[in-house]
Formats: C-alpha cells, structure tokens, sequence
C-alpha cells in the first residue's frame, strides 16, 4: 500500500486568497493509480481507507512523514565506499541531517553559495512506525517500520571533506528531499535504487548490496536514541554519487516505490 500525506491544491489556494496561514492541513491518503483516497490511521496502527478521492493532479504531495530527526548510514554499500578512497565501516557508521532540510518531491533543491560541489546521493529510505529503543538481537524489528520510500542525501562534498564532522555538509536547508510515496510493503532484498540526473542513470545499487541490513540498523541506532513515530533512516547510497548543478533535474527511483524528483536551483540573492 502507497501512503502519502497531502494538500488538495484547491484547499492551498482557498487558504492563500484568504491570507491566513500558508498551508492548511495535511492529509494522508492512499496512492491507487492516479488518485490518492483519503485514509486514516497514523504510522505505528496503519491505515484506513476513507470515502473521499482526489485525482493526484488535485493534491500537492507532502513529505510522507514529520520526522522528529533522520538519521543516516555512511559507507553502507562496499562500492560507494571504495569510490571515495574508504574502507567499509566494521560497525554502522551513522550521523544526522536536521528536520530543516527536509522537502517535498518537486521542491527546488537549493544550491548553497558557500559550497562548490554539491552531491546527489540517492538512497533507500526507511520511516519507523512505532517507538523503539534498545532493541535486542531477538527482537523481531519489522513491527517498528512503518514503511519505505525514496531520498535523497543531498551532500556538499567539499564542506563535508574539509570540515571532518558532516553537519554542515549535510545539514543544508533542501538537502534531504524524500517521497513521493511510503510503501508500506517492500522486500528489500529484491528492490533496486537508481539515480538520475536530466534522465541520465548516475547511480544504481540494490538492496541486497547493502553492507548492514535494515534489521541491523534499526537494533543499532536503538541503542543510542529512541526512535519515533515517523522518524526518517537514509540507509546509505550506492556507488556513482556525483555533482549537481543549477538547472539539473533529480530523481532518484526505489524499485515497488516510486520516483522522487527535484528540481536543482541557484539560491537567489
Ligand atoms: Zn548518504
């Protein structure tokens, strides 16, 4: 099942006329064909369909979940690792990227002035359904994922090698676009992610490549902090990561997903 949060334009544009507040409530709804149903639940109960339809050419598509943080895997796939001149981690080697930078699918990725290489990284993203922490190795951790999805760790390189840390590197306002969609059923294994720059395949790796499995994530980031109800895991990036420019067209596809895309900007003065 497709899960996605929403706006019906005719509401955005309904709030706008009236001045108030920019963006109305979000919905959630349920992805079948080219509408969206109107549905109810949240990310740890699941999901009931309701009686209203949009045609997803009514709604705006929201960033499918509000994560209390994202929290991201280096080095998860051994030929993105070797690209950069790095070893493959012994133990999940994980950091953060803030709330601020998250965007919907469509939205403008905005280049930072201050940076003068600035990366796509596409990725398999994972949104947690019910609260967890200290998982043990017996602990069966499929009941904590809500679903998976599509993003993008957009990455300047240049501050994130000078720097050290990757906070700034990673942390730029835009740079973490994910949707458009949270499939709720995906097998891993078997699904593939692939990047695209103006249409031209850039990156493309497969689930099963990934170094350490979604399990073994999840069990290892609960050892550190409480996972959330919709919080984001980027669960690392295959090899061919490379430079985005003003103009350029992202997308980066998850097999039984969908397709994020983002357009690329210069920030305006
Ligand atoms: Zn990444």
């Amino acid at each position: 099942m497709k899960i996605c949060r929403f706006q019906p334009v005719v509401l955005q544009a309904a709030v706008s006329r009236a001045g108030s507040e920019t963006h109305p409530t979000a919905l959630h709804g349920i992805v079948e064909g080219g509408s969206v149903r109107e549905c109810s639940g949240d990310f740890a109960g699941g999901w009931t369909p309701g009686t209203r339809t949009w045609a997803l050419s009514e709604v705006k598509l929201l960033p499918p979940s509000v994560p209390s943080k994202i929290v991201c895997v280096g080095r998860n796939y051994r030929d993105h690792a070797s690209e950069m001149g790095n070893d493959v981690p012994p133990e999940p080697l994980i950091f953060l990227k803030p709330p601020s930078s998250i965007i919907a699918p469509e939205e403008p990725i905005v280049m930072p002035p201050i940076s003068k290489r600035v990366d796509h990284e596409g990725e398999i993203g994972v949104i947690i359904g019910r609260k967890c922490f200290r998982l043990s190795e017996h602990d069966d951790v499929a009941p904590y994922i809500a679903g998976y999805t599509c993003l993008n760790d957009v990455t300047a390189r240049d501050l994130q090698k000078s720097d050290g840390q990757w906070t700034r590197g990673k942390g730029f306002d835009t740079f973490c676009p994910f949707g458009p969609v949270m499939e709720t059923q995906l097998d891993v294994k078997s699904a593939t992610v692939e990047t695209f720059v103006n249409g031209v395949k850039k990156q493309s790796g497969r689930g099963s490549d990934l170094l350490f499995s979604i399990d073994v994530i999840i069990r290892w980031i609960s050892q550190v902090m409480t996972l959330l109800p919709g919080d984001l895991i980027a669960t690392g990036t295959p090899a061919g990561v490379g430079p985005l420019n003003a103009g350029d067209v992202v997308e980066v596809v998850v097999s039984g997903v969908g397709t994020l895309r983002n357009p690329v900007i210069a920030q305006s003065s």
